[in-house]
């Protein structure tokens, strides 16, 4: 083996994991395995180098230059990249003796969360990195966000991590590893969130370890100077903090001091709930279609991120919301202002991410004078917005630009720099005399030379002498070669070519090494300027950061304000009342797709109150506009309590403390789970955990199972939620029959959708009114859809012979049911566990037959194989006869 693969086999066991780009002059080279997986994922050509135990040893590679593409696409493809560099000169390395080589190690681990790079970046989403550990009995979950600093902890249960998950929607999951051994009950919990857990079987999960790393990190004390943590909050923390310290190799990123996040201080959300609502994704994944598409006017990344973050987490603080709309009030009454500041924004660089590179000492000259830019207009909001009201000054004031770096900044360095800083150029001139010096030295040399080569060109009389440059002759004379044999003596050939021949000259030998000492060392000037800039930049780490984070609030709320104008959206009153009242309410996402199909919304009221019922219960064919209206009643209260304004002309808002939205029929078959399955474990979450503050949104609980059994199941549900839990419910279903129940629960009033019957056809009207609807008409609906003619008709006759009693009954009438029959008009649920009464007649006769048999029998006289005759005869009683 050679020394190189020797090195390569060495630092390759270190990280099994991983694909390993191995750093190769100007190419990062896969082999082995890694190179046969990458090479497909990569779509470039899988080659060969050397041999290896008797079989030739598989390679690809990628240009250094442009690895950023390379690894974004490997890193979306679910690989692990370790980065190994050669971490010395080539020329130590030969000097050392011809045989030795470069010495190489991995400088740093690329995983989905812990990216830096806006390539690598969606730049409108957090990309968070999750730890979960225990201690104490207790779970809890850590997150941050490299790219911007932002770290938290909170404390969870095994039923509701899967929901903070879905929540962060973190690109990478690491876990302390006993959590997830087979049989612990973490392991199933991952569902579609299992191939984003990272191995981490190095990461150390230990609690009083973890809040000794945490306390040097932030160089304190005692971690209480951030807040009240859990042990195992301290410990997800502090394997949070391992895995960055693994996969960066020590060059820690700037994270903000940890926040303890308590699970009461956002709307609680769970994953069903999110999925349904379709806040940040709609429910094929990709965000076409959500409310956040619909909503988002950010001009900037930063505040398309912010307006996510808190989409996600709701607020439950009536102050802390109050502050948010007093700013998007504010700026919907001063649109010039508004228009300013979103005009100003645009052009607003994201200096939060630039800002995490410069931490992680990844960050070049654009990074440096996006900052400034950032900073720059963060200062003259921060002008701007002293005048304004409370609300705009109050955020103004937030503002902290560093004045005096940001100046040296944009006095610093050039306006756009080189995307390539290697070669320079990126610092202005007259900011350092060296520098210019020597950029002076070089240029005036640079214009010797041309006037070099009019010089040549004359006293030899080549009209076509030229004198060039490349990497391996530095500065020579190039003239064809018919003309080589014109040359003067002080020419020395250094080079033949088929129709050139090249020289050099003592002359240009001098102007050369002037040259390129001179590049050289405005080149080292300008990196030591650099330098010192980022210093500098990490010294006022803070105020960057919490500006930047400033700037993304401000575009939000202008964001939200702009909206707001467009879609004639309100402001809503928010309180800590159990109430909710909303006037002419619209669904934010249907009404833009019904305006682009150049159709009108119809709005809705919505009032859950003691009077007005707590517990609506709405009834209306398919397609009548149930479930907009329940969904969009939850996207109110949801962005309201986001701090958005909301698309109805008044809303009274009762601050919820959980929201719940369930759809009946939902499959969760890659989750194994049976629909009924999936519904009632849902079910069973809400009324395990919704309380009097909450709102519930169920939309056709039940319809999983037979008729019966889910007509009863929601029944009991109803009766559970009025009596015991009290909480705001909207409850749309297609059982007709429960609206019976209205009689019997005091907050309990029925709702329909209302529908038009014209000339056959079946005319949707979106009206949500009081009263129930009397029919599911499910055949129009049926010929809406398209059923041909003959299964139309047939359906409408059978349906008319159903109701008119007649038919071949396949199933009984409701009204026949021991449950609407028992106490006459109202039904007595207990009733359910009484068997039918047809099932009691069979029970009766059978029991008759039985005892007949039975009493004509004497025991003692039968043979054994009489005794089994009479065996086989009852067991043939009991079975059901066969069906002709
Ligand atoms: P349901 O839940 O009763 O089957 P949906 O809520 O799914 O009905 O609504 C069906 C379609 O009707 C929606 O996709 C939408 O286009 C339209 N719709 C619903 N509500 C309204 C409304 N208030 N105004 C206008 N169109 C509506």
């Amino acid at each position: 083996m050679s020394p190189m693969m020797a090195q390569y086999h060495a630092i390759k066991a270190d990280h099994p994991d991983c694909l390993l780009f191995f750093r190769m002059g100007d190419f990062y080279e896969l082999f082995f395995d890694d190179a046969v997986q990458a090479a497909p994922a990569l779509d470039i050509a899988l080659t060969k180098r050397g041999r290896h135990d008797d079989a030739d040893i598989p390679m690809c590679g990628v240009p250094v230059h442009s690895s950023e593409t390379y690894l974004h696409r490997l890193i979306e493809k679910g690989f692990r990249v370790a980065i190994c560099e050669q971490i010395e000169d080539p020329a130590a390395a030969k000097a050392r003796g011809s045989k030795s080589v470069v010495k190489r190690d991995v400088v740093r681990i690329v995983t989905p969360g812990t990216l830096s790079e806006d390539s690598l970046l969606d730049g409108r989403s957090a990309n968070y990195l999750a730890a979960i550990a225990s201690a104490n009995q207790q779970m809890a979950l850590a997150w941050c966000d490299m790219s911007t600093g932002s770290f938290a902890a909170l404390d969870v249960t095994a039923s509701n991590l899967i929901n903070e998950i879905e929540r962060l929607q973190p690109g990478e999951i690491i876990c302390d590893a006993p959590l997830l051994e087979a049989g612990a009950p973490l392991a199933a919990l991952f569902g579609g969130w299992a191939s984003r857990l990272a191995p981490s079987g190095q990461v150390k999960f230990d609690s009083s370890w973890a809040e000794r790393q945490l306390c040097a990190y932030f160089e304190i004390a005692t971690l209480a100077s951030h807040g009240q943590f859990s042990r195992a909050q301290i410990t997800a923390a502090g394997g949070l903090l391992d895995y960055l310290n693994l996969t960066q190799k020590g060059a820690m990123p700037r994270l903000e001091p940890l926040q303890s996040f308590a699970a009461n201080q956002a709307l609680q959300i769970d994953a069903a709930t999110r999925r349904s609502l379709e806040i940040l994704t709609s429910q094929n994944g990709g965000r076409a279609g959500s409310l956040i598409d619909a909503i988002d006017a950010t001009v900037t990344q930063a505040g398309a991120r912010c307006l996510a973050d808190r989409l996600a987490a709701p607020l439950t603080d009536a102050g802390a919301i109050q502050t948010r709309l007093d700013q998007v009030d504010a700026l919907v009454q001063q649109h010039v202002l508004r228009a300013e500041l979103r005009a100003a924004l645009k052009g607003c660089p994201d200096a939060q991410r630039a800002l995490s590179r410069v931490n992680l000492d990844r960050a070049g000259p654009r990074d440096l004078v996006h900052i400034a830019a950032a900073m720059a207009i963060a200062s003259q909001f921060k002008a701007k917005l002293a005048n304004e009201e409370q609300a705009l000054a109050q955020l103004g004031a937030q503002l902290c630009p560093p004045l005096e770096l940001t100046r040296e900044l944009s006095q610093t360095l050039v306006d756009t720099p080189p995307v390539n800083s290697r070669d320079g150029g990126f610092i202005r001139a007259n900011v350092d005399a060296e520098l210019d010096r020597q950029r002076t030295l070089r240029d005036q040399s640079r214009q010797l030379i041309v006037a070099l080569e009019a010089d040549y060109q004359q006293s030899t009389g080549i009209s076509n002498l030229k004198i060039k440059h490349n990497n391996m002759l530095g500065f020579f004379v190039e003239v064809q070669s018919q003309h080589a044999s014109k040359v003067p003596i002080g020419f020395v050939q250094r080079q033949g070519l088929a129709n050139a021949t090249r020289f050099t000259t003592e002359k240009l030998q001098e102007l050369d090494e002037q040259i390129s000492m001179a590049g050289e060392r405005a080149l080292a000037r300008e990196f030591e300027l650099l330098a010192q800039l980022l210093t500098a930049v990490k010294a006022e780490h803070e105020e960057i950061a919490s500006t930047a984070k400033i700037l993304a609030a401000i575009d939000v709320a202008a964001a939200n304000a702009e909206t707001a104008q467009i879609w004639r959206y309100q402001r809503p009153d928010i309180s800590e009342s159990a109430q909710l009242t909303i006037e002419q309410g619209r669904h934010p996402v249907v009404e833009q797709a019904r305006q682009r199909d150049s159709a009108d919304f119809t709005p809705n009221d919505c009032r859950l109150n003691d009077e007005a019922g707590k517990i609506w219960l709405l009834t209306g064919p398919n397609m009548a506009g149930k479930s907009t209206f329940l969904r969009q009643t939850a996207l109110i209260v949801l962005m309201a309590q986001a701090g958005c304004f909301v698309p109805a002309a008044a809303a009274q808002i009762g601050i919820a403390d959980r929201l719940f939205s369930r759809v009946g029929a939902a499959d969760d078959l890659a989750r194994g789970r049976s629909t009924f399955m999936v519904e009632m474990v849902e079910t069973a979450a809400i009324l395990n955990s919704a309380t009097a503050k909450s709102l519930i949104i169920l939309d056709e609980i039940g319809r999983g199972t037979a008729t019966y059994d889910g007509l009863s199941i929601a029944w009991a549900v109803l009766e559970q939620l009025h009596d015991q839990i009290r909480a705001r419910t909207l409850f749309a279903t297609h059982y007709h029959e429960l609206t019976q129940l209205r009689s019997r629960l005091k907050t309990l009033t029925c709702h329909q959708m209302r529908v038009k019957e014209w000339r056959g056809q079946i005319v949707f009207l979106h009206e949500v009114a009081p009263g129930s609807a009397d029919r599911s008409y499910g055949i129009h609906v049926a010929k809406l859809a398209g059923l041909p003619a003959p299964v139309l008709k047939r359906a409408g006759n059978l349906l008319k012979k159903m109701e008119s009693g007649e038919a071949p009954i396949l199933v009984q009438k409701p009204a026949d049911l021991p449950l609407f029959q028992a106490s006459g008009q109202v039904a007595d649920p207990s009733a359910i566990e009484e068997p039918a009464p047809g099932a009691r007649d069979d029970q009766a006769q059978f029991g008759a037959v039985l005892l007949n048999k039975l009493a004509g029998i004497d025991p003692d006289a039968l043979s054994p194989r009489q005794a089994m005759e009479i065996l086989y005869e009852l067991k043939a009683l009991a079975e059901p006869p066969d069906d002709d």
